[in-house]
């Protein structure tokens, strides 16, 4: 077993990095202050290959495992938590069109997704079908020559600024059999979007509620075949727990290498705050916990990337585990900045708000512990 990066992963990693530190952390403050969508920054990604990292080379990505895409979103997100997580909601979205979309979807929309000249969206929660989501009741109804939408989504990242939409509705019964998967142009005539909703962070990317009313949907634009859509949301959203997680991971290194240098600095009762041990234990704790974190997601990522039976349970495991420790991890570094942590002059409290979004979205920490719990319950066989 080698945990050592191989040559490739440390030149992307190191790519990403500085694309973080030029581009993307200088402005992430700004951004998140005046709530600006940063499009062309989103694009500059794309040049580098960041809009479609596990998309396949026959669809125009770069075709990497989702262990390497792990590695690249984790350096991204040290540069912008919010930029970094509407990258990756992308990145899945533009894999499920470039895994079942039709030739004329493919056609249409991945070469200019992996180049982020457009973006995706991913269209599965409603006003009354959360954590449920095989509840969902937004229709899809057949026509003689493609279907018919209508129903609501709520909680949709980048809404509105987005050009195409992955848009899971129903075209059979009720449950998960009955559901349906479309790449729908986002500028559909019955295509309604909400206000912009006002959050406790994730305020880089708008958030909107998405109305459809009557809008026609060409048979091409389906995903797959009628009632495979379930299981497309649900491993398009493996792979996305594995980065929502690497979004936390990013961030709270980003947090622990802050703190650390301000413990180095500030100083009170005439030592520097590096000096007392409690502190010194709190940020020992803190980078133990970030470890084992990381490992967690890229143990999963491999999973993944070698179809185990088991990867679903390591998904869900790494994102309720990662979430929880870069959530803790930025709220010690806020701890340890006293005062200052609270004030937005300095980056803790942004770091911690952003974060706290990814124990709820992509599964709750919640339905990842029923996940778990199922796979242990149901089968004996151990998880190793
Ligand atoms: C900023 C933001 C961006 C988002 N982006 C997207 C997006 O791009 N696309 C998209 O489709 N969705 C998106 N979401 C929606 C997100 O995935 C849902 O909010 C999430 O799945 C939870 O659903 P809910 O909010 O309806 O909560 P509910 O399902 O109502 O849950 C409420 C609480 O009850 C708990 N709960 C529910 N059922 C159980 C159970 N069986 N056992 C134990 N606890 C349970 C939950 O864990 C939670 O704590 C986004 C949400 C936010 C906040």
């Amino acid at each position: 077993m080698d945990f050592t990066l191989s040559e490739d992963q440390q030149a992307f990693a190191e790519t990403a990095k500085q694309f973080a530190q030029q581009v993307l952390y200088p402005h992430a403050a700004r951004w998140d202050r005046e709530h600006h969508f940063p499009v062309a920054e989103i694009r500059q990604a794309g040049e580098l290959g960041f809009c479609g990292l596990y998309t396949p080379e026959t669809e125009g990505g770069l075709g990497l495992s989702r262990l390497d895409a792990a590695i690249i979103f984790e350096q991204l997100a040290m540069g912008c938590t919010t930029t970094t997580a509407m990258l990756t909601i992308h990145n899945m979205a533009t894999w499920m069109i470039a895994t079942w979309g039709s030739t004329t979807a493919k056609a249409m929309w991945c070469p200019h997704l992996v180049t982020g000249e457009k973006l995706a969206s991913y269209c599965l929660t409603e006003p009354g079908a959360g954590s449920d989501a095989a509840s969902l009741k937004t229709t899809a109804t057949a026509t003689a020559d493609g279907f018919i939408l209508n129903g609501a989504k709520v909680f949709i990242s980048g809404a509105g600024s987005t050009d195409v939409l992955v848009v899971m509705a129903r075209t059979g019964g009720e449950g998960a059999a009955g559901v349906s998967a479309f790449a729908v142009p986002a500028d559909c005539e019955g295509v309604i979007y909400g206000k912009a909703e006002e959050k406790m962070g994730w305020n880089a990317q708008p958030t909107r509620m998405i109305t459809f009313e009557d809008v026609k949907v060409e048979r091409a634009w389906l995903l797959g075949e009628p009632g495979d859509g379930f299981k497309m949301a649900m491993q398009g959203l493996d792979g996305g727990r594995i980065n929502i997680a690497t979004c936390s991971i990013g961030t709270a290194q980003q947090a622990l290498n802050t703190a650390r240098n301000y413990m180095q600095e500030r100083e009170q009762f005439g030592k520097p705050l590096a000096a007392f041990q409690a502190l010194q234990f709190k940020l020992a704790d803190m980078a133990t916990e970030l470890v084992a974190a990381r490992h967690l997601v890229r143990l999963a990522a491999f999973k993944l990337d070698n179809k185990d039976t088991d990867r679903t349970t390591y998904c869900a495991m790494a994102k309720r585990f990662a979430t929880d420790v870069g959530f803790s991890v930025c709220n010690e570094a806020l701890q340890l900045h006293g005062g200052y942590g609270y004030i937005k002059e300095y980056p803790l409290e942004r770091h911690m708000r952003d974060v706290r979004v990814h124990q709820i979205l992509e599964g709750t920490n919640e339905i990842m512990r029923l996940i778990i719990g199922r796979r242990l319950l149901a089968d004996e066989r151990e998880i190793l």
